[in-house]
């Protein structure tokens, strides 16, 4: 936070304009099938991809990738290349996408850390599954764009 007003620090960016969101939608079934997994991880982070379809600013999610967190760490996620390309694969096959990846985060809130920040793809679809109440798992959808993480609109279908 630089203490600007919300308007002068919004000219100061190139464009002006506010960040593009996307609309999500994911049906019931992915979402618990994602926090089912995520549970199973602990005490490390659960991972997987997303695939599906994407028109911006809409898209959805058709299926979870479980994959091995190849890190078995509680604060970090990887997924191996030759899982990435497997899905990869799987998508194009069914005429989808590989949109992006989701990672739980044990007793923590479902924000980007400074890791994810690090790490993530630019404009590569962000789920986070937030364990800090693992009774009551926290889901939102992050996307890093420029420098900074938009919070896209999850829409259960
Ligand atoms: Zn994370």
């Amino acid at each position: 936070m630089n203490g600007l007003p919300r308007a002068l620090r919004r000219d100061a960016g190139t464009t002006g304009e506010p960040p593009a969101r996307l609309r999500i939608a994911i049906s019931m079934a992915i979402l618990k099938q994602l926090e089912a997994h995520c549970l199973g991880a602990l005490p490390e982070e659960g991972c997987g991809l997303l695939l599906g379809h994407r028109e911006d600013p809409r898209a959805s999610v058709t299926q979870a990738w479980p994959a091995r967190n190849v890190r078995a760490s509680v604060d970090r996620f990887e997924i191996s290349p030759e899982t990435v390309l497997a899905a990869d694969r799987a998508a194009r096959a069914a005429g989808q996408l590989l949109l992006g990846a989701w990672h739980s985060h044990p007793g923590g809130l479902a924000v980007p850390s400074d890791t994810d920040r690090a790490e993530a793809w630019p404009d590569w679809l962000y789920i986070i599954v937030g364990l800090a109440d693992p009774a009551r798992p926290e889901l939102r959808a992050w996307r890093l764009l420029s420098e900074d993480f938009v919070e896209d609109e999850v829409e259960i279908v």
